[in-house]
């Protein structure tokens, strides 16, 4: 069944000042080059407050630098970045209000999990109150609450990956963005951990997320809309399922396994 849009989308002001979410990412004719190769190509995209926002597509066409350009890792070349209603566009990683967790979860094995997740927070200038008041709230977001005193070499994948989740919310970002979060697990793991990403975003509506995978179960589990990217295009837009239904052009379907 087609997951509904909330009625009326609400705006970012709409949201407690440090509620996680609320905001909107808006790509405004985006286009990222390196060197004389061109990777993205004037993306025109918005990600709606609360929802998730999936980009599939081969390897290679894009999808990552889409997302690194909303982190502020990759700078674009012309076009502007929108977090809400501020272009970041020329905004340092750290001051955008993002999360991101990427494919290989990234933790400091040398730290135990709640320094992990306490680390950003300290980076950030958090008090210690509030850093002991929020790793619990953090962990036990992702069901991790048990495991604080634990080391990353001590979890599974699937665990590390959960606390990377619960690192990239600790400062109540306005968006989420996750790099292929579950493409290192195995499928059986993998599909606990879509239905713990649901669950998330069901305990968060508000939260913003884009969602960079190739793989097109996830982008149709989770994804209130789905974006297919080919050669730093997005050759395609539309409701996750309806898009699988009605591909729009024939690189779509083809991507989908929908061509007769
Ligand atoms: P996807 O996520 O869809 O696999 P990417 O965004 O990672 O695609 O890559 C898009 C294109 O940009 C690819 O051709 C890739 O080789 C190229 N690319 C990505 N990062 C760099 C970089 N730092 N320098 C040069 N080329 C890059």
């Amino acid at each position: 069944m087609e997951r509904s849009l909330p009625a009326a989308t609400p705006s970012a002001s709409a949201a407690p000042a440090d509620a996680v979410g609320g905001s909107r990412i808006g790509f405004e004719n985006v286009s990222v080059t390196y060197g004389s190769l061109t990777v993205l190509q004037s993306l025109t995209l918005t990600v709606n407050p609360g929802e998730i926002v999936a980009l599939i597509g081969p390897s290679g066409s894009g999808k990552t630098t889409a997302l690194r350009a909303v982190a502020g890792f990759v700078r674009p070349s012309s076009g502007r970045i929108m977090i809400g209603d501020r272009d970041v566009t020329n905004l340092a990683p750290y001051d955008r209000k993002i999360g991101m967790v990427v494919q290989n979860y990234a933790l400091f094995p040398h730290m135990r999990v709640e320094e992990n997740v306490a680390f950003g927070l300290r980076a950030h200038g958090a008090s210690e109150a509030v850093v002991r008041a929020r790793v619990p709230e953090c962990l036990a977001m992702v069901g991790m609450g048990a495991y604080a005193k634990r080391y990353p070499r001590e979890l599974s994948g699937g665990q590390q990956q959960r606390i990377a989740i619960a690192r990239a919310l600790a400062n109540k970002p306005q968006v989420l963005l996750l790099d292929e979060p579950l493409s290192a697990l195995d499928a059986q793991i993998r599909r606990s951990m879509l239905d713990e990403l649901a669950k998330l975003h069901r305990d968060l509506p508000a939260l913003t997320v884009l969602y960079v995978t190739h793989d097109q179960t996830e982008a149709l589990t989770l994804a209130n809309h789905i974006g297919i990217m080919r050669d730093g295009r997005l050759k395609a837009f539309g409701g996750a399922q309806s898009l699988f239904r009605n591909p729009p052009n024939r690189f779509a379907a083809e991507f989908l396994g929908r061509a007769n």
